[in-house]
């Protein structure tokens, strides 16, 4: 697809996500197919459960090479890998490679932990687009007190040996994909409140392409201790805190290194306060557990891929009902994934319009100044 066809694509998206969630149907194919492909974990991080949660009949790569098949024909572009640890999955680089496309985009996230040097060269190598480290402090004994002993210094390995193999190899053999973007994503929480920017500066030095800062999520074994909550939420007493970080952190994004932050609905979360529903979760990813149940993460499922076929369940009656629940949902949540700001209303859809062209046509003046020069 040319870059005009691509330009077209998107701003049609714009529109058909907004009327989908107007008429609470699926008029267009969601943007992301999540797949938690496993929940096995080699760490037992204080703010998760997922590794105790056991699946006997996680699908197979028989499975889950069907589940991709399905989905791309759909016309879904992303395909983002999650765990547990995806990397435990022994068949995770045949799944990226399966799902490796040229029209699509293929995603992971990891601990880090598990990222040596041989296990670098083998994502190097692989056909994944974007890999995402989970760092939440500059301090090794913040961030291990959190993840386990040494997870800080592997994980910060891992990315070294990574860039390393970009820049000593400049594009990726036997990979159809010549470049693998490397991030880092952060929780926001009490013992870091103070050093988001210190974060998004480390992720800079180490050359990673965006950091993104998401509040820490009130489940699993937080619901189950008062201790940990008081140890990691953000009280009212650290908003102002938060809030001095959020401003240092909007000065320093650019085209090169992107923060991905959503400061006001943070703030909001942590607040507790009601929000306007702003969530595209009903229309814009589909998201599959490891025994292949289909939903869009939060309510019940809505199918399974070992027995229905992925489109059917996604335009079903039950899909649509709980799309309903989805929009009447004022869980001050703030997954970035369930949010499309530029479906959210007619005038959003337009002025991203008007900056898109503004854009394009400051490219082709800028094309246009050189060629006049070289002639
Ligand atoms: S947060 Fe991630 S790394 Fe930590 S236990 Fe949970 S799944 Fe594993
Ligand atoms: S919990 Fe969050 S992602 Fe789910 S429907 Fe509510 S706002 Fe959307």
């Amino acid at each position: 697809m040319n870059s005009l066809a691509r330009f077209l694509n998107k701003i049609k998206k714009d529109y058909l996500f907004y009327f989908s969630k107007l008429t609470n149907r699926a008029l267009v194919a969601p943007d992301m197919l999540q797949i938690m492909i496993t929940t096995k974990c080699n760490l037992k991080c204080q703010i998760c459960d997922v590794w105790s949660q056991k699946f006997n009949n996680e699908l197979t790569t028989a499975g889950v090479k069907n589940l991709i098949d399905q989905a791309l024909k759909m016309g879904i572009e992303t395909i983002y890998f999650t765990g547990g640890e995806a990397l435990l999955r022994p068949d995770i680089f045949e799944l990226i490679n399966y799902a490796s496309r040229p029209q699509s985009t293929t995603t992971l996230n990891t601990n880090g932990s598990l990222v040596t040097k041989d296990m670098a060269q083998k994502i190097f190598s692989s056909n994944l687009d974007s890999i995402s480290f989970s760092i939440d402090s500059v301090s090794p004994q913040i961030h291990n007190a959190i993840r386990g002993e040494q997870v800080f210094e592997k994980a910060i390995k891992g990315i070294k040996y990574l860039q390393n193999l970009k820049k000593e190899n400049g594009q990726r053999k036997n990979s159809r994909k010549q470049k693998l973007d490397i991030n880092i994503a952060s929780v926001i929480i009490k013992p870091n409140k103070k050093e988001l920017f210190s974060l998004a500066m480390l992720a800079r030095d180490l050359e990673c392409n965006t950091i993104s800062f998401q509040p820490i999520v009130y489940n699993g074994n937080l619901l189950k201790s008062a201790d940990l909550i008081s140890e990691y939420s953000i009280d009212s007493e650290d908003i102002a805190d938060l809030k001095e970080s959020f401003n240092q952190l909007q000065k320093i994004s650019d085209k090169d290194f992107i923060v991905f932050l959503m400061p006001e609905k943070t703030i909001q979360y942590f607040q507790k306060q009601k929000r306007v529903n702003t969530c595209f979760a009903g229309f814009n990813r589909i998201f599959i557990n490891p025994q292949g149940d289909i939903s869009f993460v939060c309510f019940e499922s809505f199918g399974n891929i070992k027995k229905d076929l992925l489109k059917k369940a996604w335009q079903s009656k039950k899909a649509n009902t709980l799309r309903g629940k989805t929009k009447k949902c004022t869980v001050n949540c703030t997954q970035f994934c369930s949010e499309r700001p530029t479906s959210e209303t007619l005038r959003a859809i337009h002025l991203n319009l008007a900056h898109k062209i503004k854009n394009q046509s400051r490219l082709f003046k800028r094309i246009k100044n050189k060629l006049k020069k070289t002639s």
